[in-house]
Protein backbone atom coordinates (compact mmCIF):
# COMPACT_ATOMS: atom_id res chain seq x y z
CA UNK A 1 0.00 0.00 0.00
CA UNK A 2 1.08 2.97 -1.00
CA UNK A 3 -0.21 6.31 0.62
CA UNK A 4 0.26 10.31 -0.33
CA UNK A 5 -0.36 11.93 2.53
CA UNK A 6 -0.07 15.88 3.36
CA UNK A 7 -1.99 18.73 5.08
CA UNK A 8 -3.13 22.17 5.31
CA UNK A 9 -4.68 23.84 8.22
CA UNK A 10 -5.64 27.51 8.17
CA UNK A 11 -8.32 29.27 8.96
CA UNK A 12 -9.07 32.29 7.43
CA UNK A 13 -11.11 35.47 8.51
CA UNK A 14 -11.98 37.36 5.88
CA UNK A 15 -12.90 40.17 8.05
CA UNK A 16 -9.52 40.85 9.22
CA UNK A 17 -7.17 42.40 7.10
CA UNK A 18 -4.00 40.98 7.55
CA UNK A 19 -3.10 38.69 4.67
CA UNK A 20 -1.46 35.25 5.95
CA UNK A 21 1.48 34.80 3.86
CA UNK A 22 5.22 32.63 4.39
CA UNK A 23 6.52 34.12 7.53
CA UNK A 24 3.08 33.32 9.71
CA UNK A 25 2.83 29.09 8.33
CA UNK A 26 5.42 26.43 9.45
CA UNK A 27 5.76 24.23 6.18
CA UNK A 28 7.36 20.84 6.48
CA UNK A 29 8.15 18.97 2.76
CA UNK A 30 8.41 15.60 1.93
CA UNK A 31 10.64 13.06 4.61
CA UNK A 32 10.68 16.52 6.96
CA UNK A 33 7.32 15.74 7.65
CA UNK A 34 7.76 12.38 9.02
CA UNK A 35 11.15 13.91 11.18
CA UNK A 36 10.05 16.56 12.23
CA UNK A 37 6.25 16.92 10.95
CA UNK A 38 4.79 14.51 14.06
CA UNK A 39 3.75 17.33 16.30
CA UNK A 40 1.23 15.87 19.26
CA UNK A 41 -2.29 17.17 19.14
CA UNK A 42 -2.52 17.00 15.32
CA UNK A 43 -4.66 15.36 12.75
CA UNK A 44 -1.61 14.81 10.09
CA UNK A 45 -0.13 13.14 13.23
CA UNK A 46 -2.92 10.85 13.84
CA UNK A 47 -3.28 9.95 9.98
CA UNK A 48 0.86 9.24 9.90
CA UNK A 49 0.99 6.98 12.82
CA UNK A 50 -2.37 5.14 11.65
CA UNK A 51 -0.67 4.03 8.40
CA UNK A 52 2.62 3.70 9.79
CA UNK A 53 0.80 0.76 12.28
CA UNK A 54 -1.02 -0.57 8.92
CA UNK A 55 2.20 -1.18 7.52
CA UNK A 56 1.29 1.45 4.68
CA UNK A 57 4.33 3.36 2.98
CA UNK A 58 3.55 7.05 3.48
CA UNK A 59 4.66 9.31 0.76
CA UNK A 60 4.86 12.70 2.94
CA UNK A 61 3.98 15.45 0.70
CA UNK A 62 3.08 19.02 1.86
CA UNK A 63 2.28 20.13 5.69
CA UNK A 64 1.74 23.48 5.77
CA UNK A 65 -0.19 25.10 9.37
CA UNK A 66 -0.61 28.88 10.69
CA UNK A 67 -2.66 30.22 13.47
CA UNK A 68 -5.99 31.36 12.12
CA UNK A 69 -5.66 34.93 10.51
CA UNK A 70 -6.97 37.43 7.68
CA UNK A 71 -7.19 35.37 4.30
CA UNK A 72 -4.17 33.35 2.56
CA UNK A 73 -1.66 34.94 0.38
CA UNK A 74 -2.27 33.43 -3.45
CA UNK A 75 1.29 33.78 -4.40
CA UNK A 76 2.16 31.88 -1.66
CA UNK A 77 -0.97 29.05 -1.50
CA UNK A 78 -0.23 28.48 -5.17
CA UNK A 79 3.51 27.60 -4.26
CA UNK A 80 2.35 25.48 -1.93
CA UNK A 81 -0.06 23.63 -4.34
CA UNK A 82 3.04 23.43 -6.99
CA UNK A 83 5.17 21.59 -4.27
CA UNK A 84 2.13 19.07 -3.52
CA UNK A 85 1.89 18.46 -7.68
CA UNK A 86 5.36 18.16 -7.97
CA UNK A 87 5.83 15.73 -5.07
CA UNK A 88 2.42 13.48 -6.23
CA UNK A 89 3.82 13.34 -9.97
CA UNK A 90 7.23 12.28 -8.51
CA UNK A 91 6.02 9.46 -6.06
CA UNK A 92 3.37 8.70 -9.34
CA UNK A 93 6.97 8.70 -11.76
CA UNK A 94 8.22 5.74 -9.45
CA UNK A 95 5.07 3.41 -9.14
CA UNK A 96 0.94 3.87 -8.39
CA UNK A 97 -0.36 5.35 -5.42
CA UNK A 98 -3.37 3.31 -3.75
CA UNK A 99 -4.92 5.83 -1.94
CA UNK A 100 -4.45 9.42 -0.38
CA UNK A 101 -5.44 10.78 3.27
CA UNK A 102 -5.24 14.35 4.29
CA UNK A 103 -5.48 16.56 7.21
CA UNK A 104 -7.35 19.82 5.97
CA UNK A 105 -8.89 22.60 7.96
CA UNK A 106 -12.02 23.47 5.46
CA UNK A 107 -12.13 26.97 5.97
CA UNK A 108 -8.92 28.11 4.70
CA UNK A 109 -9.21 31.46 1.64
CA UNK A 110 -6.91 32.30 -0.52
CA UNK A 111 -7.37 35.81 -1.76
CA UNK A 112 -8.98 36.01 -5.10
CA UNK A 113 -9.69 32.01 -5.38
CA UNK A 114 -11.46 31.59 -2.20
CA UNK A 115 -11.48 27.75 -1.15
CA UNK A 116 -7.99 26.45 -0.45
CA UNK A 117 -9.29 22.46 0.45
CA UNK A 118 -11.78 22.64 -3.27
CA UNK A 119 -8.65 23.61 -5.36
CA UNK A 120 -6.10 21.41 -3.46
CA UNK A 121 -8.42 18.43 -3.97
CA UNK A 122 -8.94 18.96 -7.30
CA UNK A 123 -5.78 19.52 -8.23
CA UNK A 124 -5.09 15.95 -6.95
CA UNK A 125 -7.92 14.37 -8.18
CA UNK A 126 -6.91 15.34 -11.78
CA UNK A 127 -3.45 13.59 -11.42
CA UNK A 128 -4.85 10.24 -9.65
CA UNK A 129 -8.49 10.02 -10.93
CA UNK A 130 -10.06 6.71 -9.31
CA UNK A 131 -7.52 6.93 -6.99
CA UNK A 132 -9.67 6.69 -3.01
CA UNK A 133 -9.13 9.81 -0.63
CA UNK A 134 -10.23 10.64 2.56
CA UNK A 135 -9.73 14.13 4.56
CA UNK A 136 -10.00 14.96 8.27
CA UNK A 137 -11.54 18.13 8.48
CA UNK A 138 -11.64 20.82 11.01
CA UNK A 139 -15.41 21.37 12.62
CA UNK A 140 -15.16 24.46 11.36
CA UNK A 141 -14.80 23.62 7.92
CA UNK A 142 -17.29 25.50 5.32
CA UNK A 143 -18.10 22.53 2.68
CA UNK A 144 -17.86 23.93 -1.00
CA UNK A 145 -18.72 21.65 -3.96
CA UNK A 146 -14.97 21.45 -5.18
CA UNK A 147 -14.30 19.89 -2.07
CA UNK A 148 -17.07 17.44 -1.96
CA UNK A 149 -16.26 16.43 -5.59
CA UNK A 150 -12.01 16.54 -4.72
CA UNK A 151 -12.28 13.53 -2.07
CA UNK A 152 -14.39 10.36 -1.18
CA UNK A 153 -14.98 10.33 2.30
CA UNK A 154 -14.34 12.94 5.18
CA UNK A 155 -14.75 13.02 8.75
CA UNK A 156 -14.34 16.41 11.13
CA UNK A 157 -13.30 17.06 14.68
CA UNK A 158 -16.00 15.92 17.35
CA UNK A 159 -14.66 18.62 19.72
CA UNK A 160 -14.81 21.78 20.31
CA UNK A 161 -12.50 23.06 21.85
CA UNK A 162 -10.49 20.82 19.24
CA UNK A 163 -8.97 18.01 21.34
CA UNK A 164 -9.89 14.79 19.58
CA UNK A 165 -7.65 16.26 16.12
CA UNK A 166 -5.07 13.04 15.81
CA UNK A 167 -8.34 10.13 16.58
CA UNK A 168 -9.63 12.44 13.65
CA UNK A 169 -6.84 11.89 11.50
CA UNK A 170 -6.64 8.49 12.36
CA UNK A 171 -10.51 7.83 11.62
CA UNK A 172 -9.56 9.11 8.41
CA UNK A 173 -6.71 6.89 7.33
CA UNK A 174 -8.96 4.20 8.67
CA UNK A 175 -12.15 4.99 6.23
CA UNK A 176 -9.23 4.43 3.69
CA UNK A 177 -7.21 1.49 5.00
CA UNK A 178 -10.97 0.27 4.97
CA UNK A 179 -11.49 0.90 1.08
CA UNK A 180 -7.97 -0.32 0.12
CA UNK A 181 -8.87 -3.37 2.27
CA UNK A 182 -12.88 -4.17 0.70
CA UNK A 183 -12.22 -2.96 -2.47
CA UNK A 184 -15.82 -1.13 -1.97
CA UNK A 185 -15.94 2.60 -2.88
CA UNK A 186 -17.02 5.03 -1.14
CA UNK A 187 -19.95 7.57 -1.18
CA UNK A 188 -20.41 10.64 1.10
CA UNK A 189 -24.24 12.51 1.72
CA UNK A 190 -23.95 16.36 2.41
CA UNK A 191 -27.05 18.25 3.82
CA UNK A 192 -26.63 21.58 4.35
CA UNK A 193 -28.02 23.72 7.23
CA UNK A 194 -28.49 27.43 6.76
CA UNK A 195 -27.11 28.21 10.20
CA UNK A 196 -24.27 29.58 11.58
CA UNK A 197 -22.79 29.64 14.82
CA UNK A 198 -21.09 31.96 17.01
CA UNK A 199 -17.84 30.19 17.79
CA UNK A 200 -18.47 29.99 21.94
CA UNK A 201 -21.84 28.48 21.31
CA UNK A 202 -20.69 25.44 19.96
CA UNK A 203 -18.28 23.51 22.57
CA UNK A 204 -18.89 20.19 22.36
CA UNK A 205 -19.35 19.03 26.56
CA UNK A 206 -22.32 21.66 26.46
CA UNK A 207 -26.03 21.15 24.77
CA UNK A 208 -27.49 21.07 22.30
CA UNK A 209 -23.92 20.02 20.52
CA UNK A 210 -23.05 17.31 22.99
CA UNK A 211 -26.31 15.40 22.43
CA UNK A 212 -25.97 16.37 18.44
CA UNK A 213 -22.73 15.01 18.56
CA UNK A 214 -23.42 11.45 20.14
CA UNK A 215 -26.02 11.47 17.40
CA UNK A 216 -23.23 11.18 15.20
CA UNK A 217 -21.50 8.89 17.15
CA UNK A 218 -24.74 6.41 17.47
CA UNK A 219 -24.74 6.65 13.05
CA UNK A 220 -21.13 5.15 12.63
CA UNK A 221 -22.11 2.31 14.39
CA UNK A 222 -24.85 1.71 11.71
CA UNK A 223 -23.38 -1.24 9.07
CA UNK A 224 -21.18 0.62 6.26
CA UNK A 225 -21.54 4.09 8.03
CA UNK A 226 -17.68 4.62 8.46
CA UNK A 227 -17.87 8.79 9.64
CA UNK A 228 -20.88 11.17 10.54
CA UNK A 229 -19.67 14.75 10.81
CA UNK A 230 -21.24 18.27 11.71
CA UNK A 231 -19.13 20.85 10.17
CA UNK A 232 -20.39 24.28 10.94
CA UNK A 233 -18.44 26.40 8.58
CA UNK A 234 -16.84 29.78 10.25
CA UNK A 235 -18.79 32.73 11.02
CA UNK A 236 -16.11 35.40 10.16
CA UNK A 237 -15.95 34.22 6.61
CA UNK A 238 -18.30 36.32 4.40
CA UNK A 239 -18.61 33.40 1.82
CA UNK A 240 -21.43 31.95 -0.04
CA UNK A 241 -21.09 28.73 1.31
CA UNK A 242 -21.10 29.66 4.79
CA UNK A 243 -23.39 27.21 6.70
CA UNK A 244 -23.38 23.74 8.49
CA UNK A 245 -22.97 21.20 7.31
CA UNK A 246 -23.77 17.53 7.85
CA UNK A 247 -21.71 14.89 6.33
CA UNK A 248 -22.28 10.82 6.12
CA UNK A 249 -19.49 8.68 4.60
CA UNK A 250 -20.07 5.67 3.90
CA UNK A 251 -19.80 2.60 1.65
CA UNK A 252 -21.04 2.42 -1.57
CA UNK A 253 -23.57 -0.10 -1.41
CA UNK A 254 -24.61 0.37 2.42
CA UNK A 255 -28.21 1.70 2.99
CA UNK A 256 -29.22 4.18 4.47
CA UNK A 257 -26.14 7.12 4.08
CA UNK A 258 -28.33 9.83 2.32
CA UNK A 259 -30.84 9.41 4.89
CA UNK A 260 -28.53 9.53 8.19
CA UNK A 261 -27.15 13.00 6.91
CA UNK A 262 -31.09 14.07 6.07
CA UNK A 263 -31.68 12.95 9.83
CA UNK A 264 -28.59 14.40 11.49
CA UNK A 265 -29.62 17.99 9.01
CA UNK A 266 -32.76 17.77 10.82
CA UNK A 267 -31.73 17.07 14.41
CA UNK A 268 -29.30 19.94 13.95
CA UNK A 269 -32.22 22.65 12.76
CA UNK A 270 -34.65 21.00 15.52
CA UNK A 271 -31.80 22.63 18.04
CA UNK A 272 -31.24 25.80 16.76
CA UNK A 273 -32.64 27.99 19.58
CA UNK A 274 -30.31 26.02 21.88
CA UNK A 275 -27.37 27.33 21.14
CA UNK A 276 -26.31 29.69 23.65
CA UNK A 277 -23.11 30.95 25.08
CA UNK A 278 -22.04 28.78 28.16
CA UNK A 279 -20.20 30.93 30.19
CA UNK A 280 -21.84 34.65 31.16
CA UNK A 281 -21.36 36.84 28.97
CA UNK A 282 -21.57 41.20 28.92
CA UNK A 283 -20.45 44.05 26.97
CA UNK A 284 -16.86 44.93 27.78
CA UNK A 285 -17.83 47.76 30.00
CA UNK A 286 -20.40 45.28 32.20
CA UNK A 287 -17.85 42.13 31.70
CA UNK A 288 -15.34 44.34 33.27
CA UNK A 289 -17.23 45.97 36.12
CA UNK A 290 -18.77 42.14 37.08
CA UNK A 291 -14.93 41.12 37.25
CA UNK A 292 -13.63 43.58 39.28
CA UNK A 293 -16.72 43.33 41.80
CA UNK A 294 -15.64 39.47 41.67
CA UNK A 295 -12.02 40.07 42.48
CA UNK A 296 -12.31 42.99 44.52
CA UNK A 297 -15.59 42.36 46.83
CA UNK A 298 -15.90 38.46 46.52
CA UNK A 299 -12.35 37.75 46.36
CA UNK A 300 -12.64 35.37 43.72
CA UNK A 301 -9.18 34.10 42.18
CA UNK A 302 -8.44 34.12 39.18
CA UNK A 303 -11.30 35.93 37.52
CA UNK A 304 -11.34 35.62 33.86
CA UNK A 305 -12.32 37.78 30.98
CA UNK A 306 -12.38 36.63 27.19
CA UNK A 307 -11.65 39.13 24.69
CA UNK A 308 -13.89 37.45 22.31
CA UNK A 309 -14.49 39.93 19.65
CA UNK A 310 -10.78 39.52 18.97
CA UNK A 311 -9.77 36.25 19.28
CA UNK A 312 -6.11 35.50 17.27
CA UNK A 313 -7.40 31.58 17.32
CA UNK A 314 -10.47 32.87 15.88
CA UNK A 315 -8.53 34.54 13.08
CA UNK A 316 -9.27 38.06 14.82
CA UNK A 317 -6.10 40.50 14.17
CA UNK A 318 -5.18 39.97 17.83
CA UNK A 319 -4.72 43.91 18.53
CA UNK A 320 -7.91 45.55 18.93
CA UNK A 321 -8.38 47.35 21.58
CA UNK A 322 -12.24 47.63 22.94
CA UNK A 323 -11.17 46.15 26.42
CA UNK A 324 -7.74 47.99 26.63
CA UNK A 325 -9.67 51.49 26.33
CA UNK A 326 -11.83 50.00 28.80
CA UNK A 327 -9.77 49.14 31.33
CA UNK A 328 -7.64 53.00 30.92
CA UNK A 329 -11.12 54.70 31.85
CA UNK A 330 -11.08 52.84 35.12
CA UNK A 331 -7.31 52.52 36.05
CA UNK A 332 -8.19 53.41 39.71
CA UNK A 333 -9.83 50.71 39.95
CA UNK A 334 -7.31 48.46 38.75
CA UNK A 335 -4.95 50.06 40.74
CA UNK A 336 -6.87 48.41 43.77
CA UNK A 337 -6.53 45.11 42.65
CA UNK A 338 -4.37 43.20 45.35
CA UNK A 339 -2.50 41.76 42.30
CA UNK A 340 -1.49 43.40 38.89
CA UNK A 341 -4.36 42.83 36.19
CA UNK A 342 -2.39 40.56 33.89
CA UNK A 343 -3.69 40.64 29.39
CA UNK A 344 -2.60 38.57 27.59
CA UNK A 345 -2.00 40.23 25.45
CA UNK A 346 -1.56 41.69 21.93
CA UNK A 347 -0.01 40.83 18.77
CA UNK A 348 2.42 43.75 17.85
CA UNK A 349 5.32 43.25 15.89
CA UNK A 350 6.50 47.32 16.31
CA UNK A 351 6.01 47.58 19.89
CA UNK A 352 7.52 43.77 20.59
CA UNK A 353 10.74 44.87 19.15
CA UNK A 354 10.85 48.40 20.78
CA UNK A 355 10.57 46.58 23.78
CA UNK A 356 13.33 43.69 22.40
CA UNK A 357 15.52 46.66 21.74
CA UNK A 358 15.43 48.69 25.10
CA UNK A 359 15.86 45.49 26.59
CA UNK A 360 14.62 44.22 30.30
CA UNK A 361 14.22 46.84 32.75
CA UNK A 362 14.02 49.99 30.25
CA UNK A 363 11.38 52.21 30.21
CA UNK A 364 9.96 53.67 26.91
CA UNK A 365 6.97 54.60 25.16
CA UNK A 366 5.44 52.85 22.92
CA UNK A 367 1.84 52.75 21.50
CA UNK A 368 0.34 49.46 21.98
CA UNK A 369 -2.59 47.76 19.27
CA UNK A 370 -4.37 49.62 16.35
CA UNK A 371 -1.83 48.30 13.68
CA UNK A 372 -4.01 45.98 11.80
CA UNK A 373 -7.78 46.29 12.96
CA UNK A 374 -7.71 49.87 12.80
CA UNK A 375 -11.53 49.99 12.52
CA UNK A 376 -12.06 48.20 16.63
CA UNK A 377 -8.44 49.08 17.46
CA UNK A 378 -6.29 52.39 17.61
CA UNK A 379 -2.43 52.74 18.63
CA UNK A 380 -2.30 53.44 22.53
CA UNK A 381 0.04 55.08 24.34
CA UNK A 382 1.62 53.71 27.04
CA UNK A 383 5.25 54.21 29.09
CA UNK A 384 5.60 51.22 29.94
CA UNK A 385 8.33 48.89 31.50
CA UNK A 386 9.97 45.91 30.36
CA UNK A 387 10.01 43.42 32.78
CA UNK A 388 10.61 39.97 30.44
CA UNK A 389 11.73 38.92 27.04
CA UNK A 390 11.79 35.64 25.39
CA UNK A 391 12.83 34.95 22.13
CA UNK A 392 11.42 32.37 19.82
CA UNK A 393 9.13 31.32 21.74
CA UNK A 394 6.94 27.95 19.82
CA UNK A 395 6.22 26.64 16.87
CA UNK A 396 5.90 29.94 15.23
CA UNK A 397 9.30 31.22 16.50
CA UNK A 398 7.38 34.43 18.42
CA UNK A 399 9.15 36.81 20.37
CA UNK A 400 7.14 37.55 24.01
CA UNK A 401 7.63 40.35 25.90
CA UNK A 402 6.06 41.19 29.49
CA UNK A 403 5.74 44.83 29.84
CA UNK A 404 3.79 46.63 33.08
CA UNK A 405 2.04 49.96 33.34
CA UNK A 406 0.86 50.96 36.66
CA UNK A 407 -1.07 47.74 38.15
CA UNK A 408 -1.03 46.43 34.41
CA UNK A 409 1.33 43.43 32.78
CA UNK A 410 0.72 43.14 29.27
CA UNK A 411 1.91 40.37 26.75
CA UNK A 412 3.07 41.71 23.69
CA UNK A 413 3.93 39.20 20.73
CA UNK A 414 5.55 39.73 17.40
CA UNK A 415 4.13 37.44 15.29
CA UNK A 416 0.46 36.28 15.01
CA UNK A 417 -0.48 33.49 17.65
CA UNK A 418 -2.71 32.45 20.14
CA UNK A 419 -3.21 33.63 23.54
CA UNK A 420 -4.70 30.42 24.69
CA UNK A 421 -1.10 28.43 24.62
CA UNK A 422 -1.11 26.18 27.32
CA UNK A 423 2.87 27.40 27.59
CA UNK A 424 3.26 30.91 26.70
CA UNK A 425 2.05 32.71 29.84
CA UNK A 426 4.93 30.30 32.15
CA UNK A 427 7.51 30.94 29.38
CA UNK A 428 7.28 34.74 30.84
CA UNK A 429 7.73 33.78 34.19
CA UNK A 430 4.12 34.03 35.00
CA UNK A 431 1.71 31.47 36.37
CA UNK A 432 -1.77 32.85 35.21
CA UNK A 433 -3.35 30.74 39.13
CA UNK A 434 -1.36 34.26 41.02
CA UNK A 435 -3.22 37.00 39.12
CA UNK A 436 -6.99 37.91 40.40
CA UNK A 437 -7.66 39.52 37.42
CA UNK A 438 -6.51 37.79 33.98
CA UNK A 439 -7.70 39.23 30.54
CA UNK A 440 -7.38 37.00 27.52
CA UNK A 441 -7.82 37.06 23.71
CA UNK A 442 -9.60 34.08 23.42
CA UNK A 443 -12.98 33.15 23.42
CA UNK A 444 -14.07 29.87 25.45
CA UNK A 445 -11.56 29.49 27.73
CA UNK A 446 -8.80 26.91 26.81
CA UNK A 447 -8.64 23.85 29.83
CA UNK A 448 -5.31 24.93 30.67
CA UNK A 449 -7.44 28.18 32.21
CA UNK A 450 -10.65 26.71 32.86
CA UNK A 451 -8.92 24.65 35.21
CA UNK A 452 -8.13 27.29 37.21
CA UNK A 453 -10.45 29.83 36.53
CA UNK A 454 -12.71 30.86 39.38
CA UNK A 455 -14.91 32.60 37.22
CA UNK A 456 -15.10 32.76 33.63
CA UNK A 457 -16.76 36.52 32.29
CA UNK A 458 -16.62 36.13 28.35
CA UNK A 459 -16.49 40.12 27.16
CA UNK A 460 -18.97 40.34 23.82
CA UNK A 461 -15.96 42.72 22.34
CA UNK A 462 -15.89 44.15 19.36
CA UNK A 463 -13.10 42.75 16.87
CA UNK A 464 -12.84 40.58 13.57
CA UNK A 465 -14.29 37.38 16.10
CA UNK A 466 -17.38 39.65 17.11
CA UNK A 467 -19.58 36.79 18.82
CA UNK A 468 -22.42 38.79 18.29
CA UNK A 469 -23.09 37.32 14.29
CA UNK A 470 -26.33 39.84 14.17
CA UNK A 471 -24.26 42.78 14.37
CA UNK A 472 -21.63 42.03 11.09
CA UNK A 473 -22.53 43.62 7.93
CA UNK A 474 -21.92 40.12 5.50
CA UNK A 475 -21.95 40.79 2.26
CA UNK A 476 -21.59 37.59 0.44
CA UNK A 477 -23.30 35.27 2.73
CA UNK A 478 -26.43 33.56 1.54
CA UNK A 479 -29.54 34.10 3.04
CA UNK A 480 -31.76 33.29 4.85
CA UNK A 481 -29.39 32.28 7.39
CA UNK A 482 -30.39 31.53 11.25
CA UNK A 483 -29.49 32.94 13.41
CA UNK A 484 -29.39 36.39 10.81
CA UNK A 485 -32.98 35.80 9.80
CA UNK A 486 -34.30 34.18 13.18
CA UNK A 487 -37.99 33.60 11.62
CA UNK A 488 -36.91 31.80 8.85
CA UNK A 489 -38.43 28.27 7.80
CA UNK A 490 -36.56 25.48 5.99
CA UNK A 491 -37.73 22.33 4.97
CA UNK A 492 -34.85 20.53 5.17
ZN1 LIG B 1 -12.08 24.87 14.57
Amino acid sequence: MRILSGGMNHESNTLNPIITGPKDFVVFYGDEILKNGLLPGYASTGIINALKEAGAEIVPTVLARAVPNGVVSAPFYYSLKREFIHRTKEALAQGPLDGVCLALHGSMKVEGLGCAEGDILGALREILPGVPVTVALDMHATVTPEMLRGADGFVGYKTAPHVDCPETGAHAARMLLSVLKTGKRLTTAYRRVPMLIAGEKSESEAEPMASLIEACRRIETRPGILAASFLLGFPWADDAHNGVSALVTGFEDALGVEAAAGELAAAFWARRKDFAFRSEFYGPQEALAVAYRAALEAGERPVFISDSGDNPTAGAAGDATDILERILETLETADKLPTPLLYSGFYDAPATAACIKAGTGAELNLTIGGNWDTLNGRKIPLRVRVETIVREFGPFHADLVLVSYRNLRLTLTSKHIGFGEEELLPALGINPADYCLVVVKLGYLEPCFRSIAARAIMATSRGCSNEVLETIPYQKIRRPLYPLDPDMEWGG
